[in-house]
């Protein structure tokens, strides 16, 4: 079996690293501290090939977090299971170089190649997800029975919930802009959909928004805006504010509020209606007061 993109590193006078490649053998933070040596050492394997594919086992084993995070690769060195997955990204697509000869028996590098390109259609995904959370309600929360993918998100949108499961380390960098609420939040509460019926309510909302951005192209009504669902509470409070504001706030019956021009911006939680600017508005929750802050630009 010809194995992707991974070079074996000499010693050899003369050899040197390929632009680009990395090198993840021993002597480096992403090194196998599992030895074909220590194996046949064991007993549990009769050849040099058996212990090499064990070893990778056990390698993979760990990755998925079997085992304490750190682990001794020399008796000077360690390698950081935490580590290696916050930076797995970084070997995506790079031809990786180990001592190991390119044959047909596994090596570490093999299984660090798959994990870093999975890791990488993960990443993008997450910042996608990331940027439709910033267009819609959206709460995060802890799901204690994912002990290695425990962050869950949980878009509102017209056509029902939309959640995922997040990697703690996209969490870090993609999502500070998403509300961490206890899993006991009714904003945290999944509605029970399969992953089908996701996909099918992200089909129907995309063909919504195009639909409603077309309409709004050719009535050339740059002002309307589109507000995610929200909970008669809610709008209670809002048309309070829009009421004192003379302007009008209509629930669609197919589930797309809509607000009517005025020069306001209101920030109603996670909802924000823009409008041309003259002056700038802010209701809060429970007890809706409005709070002029931009007094220069008030006509
Ligand atoms: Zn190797």
């Amino acid at each position: 079996m010809k194995r992707g993109l991974g070079i074996q590193r000499r010693r050899t006078p003369g050899w040197r690293l390929p632009d680009g490649a990395v090198i993840v053998d021993r002597t480096s933070s992403w090194g196998n501290p599992f030895t074909t040596k220590d194996i046949l050492a064991e007993g549990v394997a009769a050849t040099e090939g058996e212990a090499r594919a064990i070893a990778v086992r056990r390698y993979a084993d760990w990755l998925d977090g079997n085992g304490p995070d750190d682990h001794p690769l020399t008796p000077k060195r360690s390698v950081s299971r935490a580590w290696i997955l916050a930076h797995l990204e970084e070997l995506a697509g790079k031809v990786l170089a180990c001592t190991c000869p390119v044959d047909e028996l596994p090596c570490h590098r093999d299984e660090l190649a798959r994990r870093a390109a999975e890791r990488a259609v993960y990443a993008e995904r997450a910042q996608l997800v990331a940027l439709v959370s910033a267009c819609f309600w959206a709460a995060r929360a802890v799901d204690p029975g994912e002990p290695m993918c425990p962050d869950v998100i949980y878009l509102e949108t017209p056509q029902g919930q939309l959640s995922w499961h997040l990697a703690a380390v996209d969490v870090e960098r993609f999502f500070r802009h998403v509300e961490l609420v206890d899993e006991g939040h009714e904003r945290a509460q999944w509605d029970g959909h399969s992953t089908t019926e996701k996909y099918r309510r992200i089909s129907e909302l995309t063909q919504q928004l195009a639909a409603k951005q077309r309409e709004a192209d050719e009535n050339q009504a740059g002002a309307t805006m589109i507000l995610p669902r929200l909970n008669p509470t809610d709008w209670e409070h809002i048309n309070e504010a829009l009421t004192w504001l003379k302007v009008s706030v209509r629930d669609d019956p197919d589930g797309w509020p809509e607000v009517t021009p005025a020069s306001i911006e209101i920030t109603w939680e996670k909802t924000v209606v823009r409008l041309p600017p003259t002056s700038r508005l802010l209701a809060q929750p429970g007890s809706p007061h409005l709070n002029d802050d931009t007094s220069e630009d008030t006509p």
